[in-house]
């Protein structure tokens, strides 16, 4: 049975590093459409020109250009078994869409990253990422070995344009509105699951684990 796992969550909510060891402890490929966009950007394609505008200003990315971008990569072989989202869907619109294209059959779990916004603006203006491999580090939560350098691949560590304090404040007040109304949507439908994502990340990794399984012992 096809399995998808979608991550919910405030920016700095801490879905980039728990989606990348829970795909990997779920065996199912991590699909991030800000990742995507952030591909598209560095390839230079059509469609990451026409993002960029709205990435850089802390909007979201009309409906249509996402879908055709996230249904493009689930379309893919190694996504037929399931996948993880993460960044997806970000408007009802958005999640509508996945659920008319998702089979009958398919198992859905909804883990909803909860954390203050206190602690949401500390998480992003910290936040540093390999302008390489995407990995991502914190200024002093979890500093690089060797400072502005990653530690995976050793290229060049930069704060993402949309990390500024500025834009941050943008993008909460973007998730506020167009984004947490989702939690609404899939209480309704049985599938939200709440996680205290301010909590240590193996804490809070456990915890997705086990909600991830429907309650089962990680
Ligand atoms: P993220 O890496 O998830 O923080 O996404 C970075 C930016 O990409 C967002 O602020 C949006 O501009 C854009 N983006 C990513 N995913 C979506 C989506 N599902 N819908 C609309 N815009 C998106």
């Amino acid at each position: 049975m096809r399995r998808v796992v979608i991550l919910l969550g405030p920016p700095g909510a801490g879905k980039g590093t728990q989606a990348t060891r829970l795909s990997a402890a779920l065996s199912l490929p991590h699909v991030a459409t800000g990742d995507l966009f952030r591909e598209h950007l560095a390839k230079g394609t059509d469609l990451g020109q026409r993002a960029k505008q709205y990435m850089d200003a802390g909007q979201l990315v009309p409906d249509d250009l996402v879908l055709e971008m996230l249904f493009e990569r689930v379309a893919k072989p190694d996504a037929r078994g399931g996948y993880l989202l993460n960044g997806f869907p970000r408007t009802l619109a958005q999640a509508e869409a996945l659920e008319k294209r998702l089979d009958k059959g398919t198992r859905v779990s909804v883990l909803n990253l909860r954390v203050p916004d206190s602690e949401l603006l500390d998480r992003i203006t910290g936040r540093r990422t390999c302008t390489q491999c995407g990995r991502v580090f914190h200024v002093k939560h979890a500093k690089p070995k060797s400072a502005d350098k990653c530690d995976a691949c050793g290229s060049a560590l930069a704060q993402r344009t949309d990390d500024s304090e500025a834009v941050f404040g943008k993008r909460l007040a973007v998730y506020r509105a167009q984004t947490q109304p989702l939690e609404g949507f899939y209480a309704k439908r049985g599938l939200l699951q709440n996680v205290d994502g301010n909590r240590s990340p193996d804490d809070v990794f456990k915890d997705l684990k086990r909600s991830a399984s429907g309650g089962e012992a990680a």
